[in-house]
């Protein structure tokens, strides 16, 4: 490695070995001591829009630059316009967390920038991705008959598992697809009205049509209401509609509800419909014995998301589908032009054959990093210790008579709301809608903590959720105190605004 200077013109070839090295160095450094003073970070980036575009060229350098000078603008300007999800006190959204050993694979995946497509260019990813993706089978109790396969993100994942239970009603929409035809009934896909907006964007994507997916009601718990899914199926198959897949959901998004998937297979099974279950958040907790219990039912379910990304100290992006049928996965996907046919082909598994991408991230690298580096106990300690301080914070909750838990707490998100009535204007729904969201403005506004919200049965609720491979007790202590002091701020003649 090392550049060469032609006689005119600008060197030509990479960085030359030392000086990769010595940046390599500062580069490690610099990240051990990022994760050394997070804390010290706001959470949330304190800028403003257009802030960070304004301190940055419009035009790109005519000549290289040296890296002490890029490395510096990470500091200057990179970092304060970061919204830290790395920060122990991101408890926003699902709180995520990279881990030491992911950002190793990650360095070592972009050295190698293979591009896993046929087993061929890849062998290791492709190999190792197997070997990988079992070993995470077996470490959720997730029966053999499931092989998995690695894109990037749940919402991809979710939308090829859809595209193979379509694939299965053999109606040829590959071949000749959906429009302009007056012999195809409409498609039925059905999930609750907790189900992740992914759903959705998937049925979009396969040409569905949103009209395509029917939302089921869900009961108290925002589980799935099964007596309505039934009904919905046994109606739209009354009137021409030919069901074909249902998503479950372990972990919705607003509350981390669980859909009753044992008494969803029957239905399914009576249809003849594809059960695919979105465990794209919660699946991870499986990895604790005693919480294997979430996926009772999904050994007869067709298809399982799950992403190391959001809870298994996984940088992003890994998301993992587990499918009973490959081979409907492939049939939907596989086409294989002259030059990228190989003598081996019949006897590999070619990652390319299973989706729309062609090129493949060497993403199994990362995983296979965490699972050695923590083995199955560590990762199941980590997570026990999530749901353990999730429970603590809800009996917080629970105990004070100035908030009130709005959701069960299987995992660890809790749903919760300040229930201190103030002022007169508008209904008590309202005020309280609107106390609340000062509250959680207010304590993203002191870069200590961030939180997000959700809306349930039309109320304004806040969510902390905790998946941070950093956070402690002491985060979680502190963000409560943040919220009291919040709400005591905004007790006394708080009037919505
Ligand atoms: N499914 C569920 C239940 C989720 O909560 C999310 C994101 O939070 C997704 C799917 C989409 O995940 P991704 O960002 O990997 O597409």
């Amino acid at each position: 490695m090392g550049k060469t200077k032609p006689a005119t013109g600008p060197a030509l070839g990479d960085m030359p070995a030392e000086e990769f090295r010595r940046h390599g160095h500062e580069l490690i450094d610099w990240i051990a001591n990022y994760f050394e003073h997070i804390d010290d970070l706001p959470v949330l980036a304190q800028i403003e829009p257009g802030d960070l575009k304004a301190q940055l060229p419009t035009s790109p350098p005519e000549t290289g630059e040296p890296m002490e000078a890029i490395l510096a603008d990470i500091d200057r300007l990179i970092v304060p316009a970061l919204t830290h999800w790395s920060h122990p006190s991101f408890f926003a959204y699902f709180a995520t967390s990279t881990s030491a050993p992911g950002i190793f694979g990650e360095l070592l995946s972009a050295a190698f920038d293979v591009k896993s497509m046929l087993w061929r260019t890849s062998p290791a990813s492709t190999e190792l991705e197997e070997v990988t993706l079992d070993w995470l089978r077996q470490m959720i109790g997730l029966d053999a008959g499931m092989s998995g396969i690695i894109y990037d993100t749940a919402s991809v994942s979710s939308m090829h598992a859809i595209a193979a239970a379509r694939e299965g009603v053999e109606l040829r929409i590959r071949e000749e697809g959906m429009s302009g035809r007056t012999d195809l009934p409409l498609l039925r896909v059905y999930a609750s009205q907790q189900a992740h907006s992914s759903i959705d964007k998937g049925i979009i994507t396969l040409g569905l049509g949103q009209r395509s997916l029917r939302k089921i009601p869900t009961d108290r718990e925002f589980r799935m209401d099964v007596k309505a899914l039934a009904e919905a199926i046994d109606e739209d198959k009354r009137n021409g509609a030919i069901p074909f897949c249902i998503v479950a959901t372990v972990g919705t998004t607003s509350t981390s509800s669980i859909d009753p998937i044992p008494e969803i297979v029957p239905i399914g099974e009576k249809h003849a419909m594809w059960l695919h279950v979105d465990a794209a958040y919660a699946g991870s907790a499986a990895v604790v014995p005693e919480m294997r219990h979430i996926l009772k039912g999904c050994e007869r379910a067709d298809s399982l998301v799950l992403n190391p990304h959001k809870w298994l100290f996984t940088p992003f992006d890994l998301s993992v589908l587990y499918c009973r049928h490959m081979d409907l996965l492939r049939r939907a996907f596989s086409l294989v032009p002259e030059y990228l046919r190989t003598p081996e082909q019949d006897k590999v598994r070619s990652g390319s054959d299973y989706g729309v991408q062609l090129g493949r991230r060497f993403r199994a690298l990362k995983l296979w990093m965490i699972i050695r580096y923590f083995g199955h106990q560590g990762l199941a300690a980590c997570i026990r210790e999530h749901i353990r301080l999730a429970k603590l914070f809800a009996s917080w909750v629970d105990e004070s008579p100035d908030w009130e838990l709005m959701a069960p707490v299987p995992f660890a998100l809790v749903c919760f709301r300040a229930t201190a009535d103030a002022g007169t204007a508008g209904s008590r729904n309202e005020r309280l809608d609107a106390l609340n969201e000062s509250i959680m403005h207010g304590v993203n506004a002191t870069g200590k903590a961030f939180l997000s919200h959700t809306r349930l049965n039309d109320q304004l609720v806040l969510r902390l959720s905790i998946g941070n491979i950093r956070t402690t007790e002491a985060h979680v202590r502190q963000v409560w105190e943040l919220l009291n002091a919040q709400l005591e701020r905004l007790r006394p003649g708080f009037t919505g605004a």
